[in-house]
């Protein structure tokens, strides 16, 4: 995955992930925005990794409008894109012998 996916968000971007209380974004064009604070956190990157996986593997229009539908339909958590995400990102905190409480619940999720 090169590096330059991932970039630190300012302006319009920072601010729609201000205000929807989240700290990263993948984009369709596949780049994936980070706000700086949790620019090198790892398991945030992993978990967007995996939605650039789902937009190569799918294509960024389908990957859109499903994303979308699954959201309205599912809401966050049950979105089957969200649901990969966090499993993969869970079994990376797992191989570290991480433990404690899940992500989620110390902070605001990476979209
Ligand atoms: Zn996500």
């Amino acid at each position: 995955m090169p590096q330059r996916a991932f970039v630190v968000a300012r302006g319009p971007v920072r601010w729609f992930l201000l205000a929807s209380r989240t700290v990263g974004i993948t984009m369709p064009w596949g780049r994936v925005y980070i706000l700086e604070p949790w620019f090198n956190d790892r398991l945030l990157r992993i978990h967007e990794i995996v939605h650039l996986r789902q937009i190569q593997r799918e294509g960024s229009v389908r990957f859109s409008c499903r994303y979308m539908w699954w959201l309205v339909r599912f809401g966050y958590w049950a979105n089957p894109y969200e649901v990969e995400a966090y499993r993969i990102e869970a079994a990376a905190r797992a191989r570290r012998g991480e433990t404690g409480m899940p992500r989620r619940s110390k902070r605001p999720a990476g979209l």
